[in-house]
This record gives structure tokens, C-alpha cells and sequence, in this order.
């Protein structure tokens, strides 16, 4: 079998976006003179990568970060090394992307590159065998995916309320707020944050899971602050409180809370996750398959982390993630980033894809006959897109 095609799409949103309370720190809150802190983390495109082989099989990819970089890293870097190449040698196709591009890549866009290519070529080995992605990755280890509910963007507490009790009463077991006040916002915006978490905690009582994002928007004080006001709320994780890059602030704090720290959802490979074991960094990772490397370098990962006791509960919901969920043993639950209302980007997917999994009862489930990822592309309802060949 050879690739003899390699296609990539940039699908650009534009149509209707929700304005709303969305605010939320970001590793830009923390400066001074920002009128709109989130605006560099919102987007409205996706790129998608479909690899066709002599065969008749079309495999396909996806990368939800800085995709028209992505789009670009492909078309004149990864390409060219794939045309003629047997698309079933994932791991010889990871190592020489990797290696091509490694003088100017190792983190960030170029991976998230080569993540949309090795999902597609995922996607052909699924079709190729007739079997799910999940069967090929080491089959079946939970009878169902358990989810979260990732939402809760708002800050006005009724709103909050609300909003937690509507998925408590549709099954959801945990549920993820943001932190609505920045750094900036001091010692009172911390207070706010903890009244946010305090309002959910009360209005889903002590059976539910809560979690709560940092979105890489604090330091290493203000989330010790942040930490110690948190203890009474019982929390399953606090997510991304400092930037990826401080690794050694993350181990400090580790060793100060009992709260289990989440992150990684920025990191990338198994050289950078390497790194995060090695010093006691995270208790959770949070890696997205269509980032940090694929499915080839996430399945080693979790390999990592099973062997140093920690979770993998992979960012945002997509096929991929679920695959990957399904077959390890590292991966305890899913993100479940509802269908909504173009708000920040993260539920263009919905928008894009056909087949991708939904939660019943706080539950996913996958299909044990459907060959590859279970994905094909919308044909219909994209009025609002424009798509670049
Ligand atoms: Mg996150």
C-alpha cells in the first residue's frame, strides 16, 4: 500500500459567533493594557488532512491549533515526505517527520502537523483491517467512556448555578468551570474565583467531580494563594495554573497542595511528558492526540504515565481522544465538549465531522464494528464556512 495524496483543508468559520460573559484567564491576563486577553486563544478555524493511497483508503486527520500554520507545515514540509511511503508504518512516519522537521519543530505547530498526519494514517490502518482505531491501539478496557462536562464559562453565579445543575440532572459526574478573574484582578478576583467554585460545589453537593482551569493564566504565588482558599471544595483537579513552560514551578507546587494538579495540554511528544515525570510535575495529563504527537507518540506516553501512577484524561473530547481513551488503561475518563454555539472555537468540531461521538448519561460510547475513526466530513450545513484547498 502507498500514500498518493496528501490533501489538506483549512475550514474557516463565518458565520454567527455568541458573545457572551465568556471571560477566563489566559497567559495574557497577567499583563497590564490587555482589553482582551482571550482574543489570541479564541479560533474559528480548523485543518483538516485527508491521505489517499493506492488503495482506494482515505484517511482522515484533524489539528485544532494555529491551523492555518498547520495547513502550511504539511503542504511544503510533510508531504513530500510521505507521498510513495507505505501508510501503515505509523512509527517509522512519526520518526521521520519528527527528525525532518526537528531543527525548527519539537513543540507546538510542527507537531500539531505531524499529530493531523499520523491520526489520518490511524484512520487508513482502522480501514485497512476493517477495525477501530481503539481495537488497533490495544482494544477495549472500559465498557463505556465516563465524561465530563468542560463548560461553565460564565461568571455570573446564577448563570453558574444553573448551568451545573442542568448537566448534574443530565448525567454528568463532573463538570469543569473557568477561572473568571485574572491575575490582575488581585487578591478580590482570587476571592471571586473561589466563590465561583464554592456556588458549583454547593449546587451539585459532594457527588459530583469538580474541576477547575487556569487556562496557564497564574504564577506560582498566586496559585499557592489560589490552592490553600481551594481546600475545602474537594476539587478532582486544578488544570494548567502556571505556563507549560514551568515545569519546576508545577513540581513546587505540587509538594505544597493535596489538590491534584492537571496539565500538558500544551506539551508536546514524549520528550517534553518525559520531563513532567521526571520531576514530579503533574498528577494528571491532559495531552490532545491532534497536538502532541499522534496517536504514535500519545500511546507512549500513557504508557509513561501508567507506570509513574499518572492519569491521562486527554483535552477535548474529538474521535481521536476517545480512541485513545478506550484503549488504555492510563485513561480513566473523557473531556465532553458539548454542542454549542460557535463561542471560543473548541466546538467547531460538531460543526465539521460526522460520527463523532455523544454522551448519553455522562457516557460515550464507541462502535466495536465501525472500521477507523468513525469520522467522515460534513457534506451538508457548511453555508458558513469557507473552505481553502
Ligand atoms: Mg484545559
Amino acid at each position: 500500500m502507498k500514500i498518493i495524496a496528501v490533501r489538506t483543508k483549512l475550514y474557516q468559520w463565518q458565520g454567527p459567533v455568541k458573545t457572551s460573559d465568556t471571560i477566563f484567564a489566559t497567559p495574557l491576563s497577567p499583563l497590564h493594557f490587555q482589553n482582551d486577553s482571550q482574543a489570541a486563544f479564541r479560533f474559528f478555524s480548523w485543518l483538516v488532512v485527508e491521505i489517499e493511497t493506492d488503495e482506494g483508503h482515505i484517511g482522515l486527520g484533524n489539528a485544532g491549533l494555529c491551523p492555518d500554520v498547520t495547513k502550511k507545515i504539511i503542504d511544503s514540509k510533510l508531504t513530500s515526505l510521505l507521498i510513495g511511503e507505505n501508510p501503515l508504518n505509523t512509527e517509522y512516519l512519526f520518526e521521520k517527520m519528527y527528525r525532518s522537521t526537528v531543527a525548527y519543530g519539537r513543540k507546538g505547530a510542527v507537531i500539531a502537523a505531524i499529530s493531523a498526519v499520523d491520526i489520518a494514517l490511524w484512520d487508513i490502518k482502522g480501514l485497512a483491517f476493517g477495525q477501530p482505531v481503539f481495537m488497533l491501539l490495544g482494544g477495549r478496557t472500559k465498557p463505556a467512556i465516563e465524561t465530563y462536562y468542560s463548560r461553565l464559562y460564565t461568571r455570573n453565579l446564577d448563570d453558574l448555578q444553573a448551568e451545573a445543575a442542568h448537566y448534574k440532572a443530565d448525567g454528568f459526574t463532573g463538570m469543569k468551570l473557568r477561572c473568571g478573574y485574572p491575575l490582575t484582578d488581585g487578591l478580590e478576583g482570587l476571592k471571586k474565583n473561589v466563590e465561583m467554585v464554592r456556588v458549583v460545589r454547593e449546587t451539585v453537593g459532594d457527588d459530583v467531580n469538580i474541576m477547575l482551569e487556569a487556562y496557564m493564566g497564574f504564577n506560582l504565588p498566586y496559585a499557592k494563594q489560589l490552592l490553600k482558599a481551594l481546600a475545602p471544595y474537594n476539587l478532582r483537579w486544578a488544570e494548567e495554573l502556571l505556563l507549560p513552560d514551568e515545569i519546576h514551578n508545577f513540581a513546587k507546587l505540587r509538594q505544597y497542595t493535596d489538590i491534584p494538579l492537571s496539565g500538558g495540554e500544551h506539551e508536546y511528544t514524549r520528550y517534553g511528558f518525559h520531563d513532567l515525570l521526571q520531576t514530579g510535575a503533574l498528577d494528571i495529563f491532559q495531552f490532545d492526540i491532534n497536538r502532541v504527537g499522534g496517536f504514535t507518540e500519545a500511546q507512549k506516553i500513557c504508557n509513561m504515565a501508567l507506570t509513574h501512577g499518572v492519569e491521562v484524561i486527554p483535552h477535548g473530547g474529538q474521535m481521536h481522544n476517545l480512541h485513545m481513551v478506550m484503549s488504555s488503561f492510563a485513561c480513566p475518563m473523557a473531556e465532553y465538549f458539548p454542542q454549542t454555539e460557535i463561542e471560543v472555537g473548541n466546538e467547531m468540531f460538531w460543526y465539521i465531522f460526522d460520527g463523532e461521538a455523544i454522551a448519553e448519561n455522562g457516557k460515550l460510547q464507541l462502535d466495536d464494528t465501525k472500521p477507523g475513526m468513525g469520522l467522515t466530513l460534513k457534506t451538508e450545513g457548511l453555508e458558513h464556512f469557507t473552505i481553502l484547498d
